[in-house]
């Protein structure tokens, strides 16, 4: 019974080992090109052609198939905060190495790599700013650090940009993309999940509006807390969002799974996603939604008097 048992897990090894084979390079997928310096820029899905500075004016969205580049959080920023109104917090906090993690590289050296290629201290930049003229905090995870994992940095100061916006009792906006927890922080990573959830559920006592905007690719723990509290939760077209990825769970169902497979239009038409906005037109839907939610232009003090007469009276009333 108990060889039997072995052979079983010996031959589900084989065969995992075989499809892994079979399924070639273990690299998932062809890698978005990275956007050349030069003057052209080839798109990756549909191969035309198109001068870098029409592209950037076009917000890096291909203007023949409406294909989505991926494009950094400086640029983001650029795209969606008003000018001159952008007031970065916390760009102090750096990452530190608490476990003295080493996989094929010691993790301080793989930050300190990442910090230089990208110019950045970790994977977030958070801030206040203005959107449209209407005030907003906004946090813009950046792919390029570390596939933009949530370590205790990200975690710190997206936490931090809540709580001010509670304070101030501003909307938050997270453009979120992410690879999933940092593994390399282990628990303190993991941590950061349960952290920011009950910051955004201190905002939502508060009454006031959060938007995740899922981008590509939108997975792991970010997709399992803040990426999915929204009060209106916004994707790009045909941004990958999903908790593991397609292999792994391919891998363990030995199923195939349909193409459209954690797409943001398969999660819309499953209710997971609320809209799909194209890029070119999120600064406007953005503007147009937070100001919708803006609170009746009564001062507070003329809501407390309002309450309290309203009070009396049905004291009165009961009397
Ligand atoms: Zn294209």
């Amino acid at each position: 019974m108990a060889n039997n048992e072995e052979n079983r897990g010996l031959k589900s090894l084989f065969d995992w080992f075989a499809n892994r084979r079979k399924s070639g390079s273990t690299n998932p997928g062809p890698q978005e090109r990275e956007i050349a310096d030069g003057l052209w820029h080839k798109c990756p899905k549909c191969g035309v052609l198109t001068y870098t500075k029409d592209l950037r004016a076009n917000q890096m969205v291909c203007m023949d198939c409406g294909h989505h580049n991926r494009v950094d959080s400086d640029e983001r920023i650029r795209q969606l905060i008003d000018a001159n109104t952008w007031q970065p917090m916390d760009e102090h906090l750096r990452p530190t190495d608490p476990l003295g993690f080493r996989d094929r590289k010691a993790y301080c050296d793989r930050i300190r790599d990442y910090q230089e290629k990208t110019g950045l201290i970790d994977g977030v930049k958070t801030g206040l700013g203005q959107i449209g003229g209407l005030p907003i905090a906004l946090g813009v995870m950046d792919f390029r650090f570390m596939g933009g994992s949530m370590g205790s940095v990200v975690g710190e100061k997206l936490t931090r940009l809540i709580e001010e916006a509670t304070q101030r009792r501003y909307p938050v906006v997270i453009i979120c993309t992410s690879g999933g927890a940092r593994m390399q922080e282990g628990m303190l990573s993991l941590m950061q999940m349960a952290k920011i959830s009950a910051a955004l559920d201190r905002h939502r006592e508060a009454r006031l509006l959060y938007i995740p905007v899922l981008t590509n690719p939108t997975t792991g723990g970010v997709t399992a807390s803040f990426a999915m509290l929204g009060d209106l939760i916004i994707a790009e077209p045909k941004a990958t969002i999903g908790f593991a990825g397609r292999r792994v769970i391919e891998q363990t169902l030995r199923e195939k799974l349909p193409e459209d497979f954690q797409t943001a239009e398969d999660l819309l038409k499953h209710g997971f996603v609320d809209d799909i906005v194209p890029r070119t037109q999120l600064k406007q839907t953005l503007t147009q939604l937070i100001n919708l939610h803006q609170p009746p232009a009564i001062s507070t003090n003329h809501n407390m008097a309002f309450l309290k007469k309203t009070m009396t009276l049905s004291s009165t009333a009961a009397e």
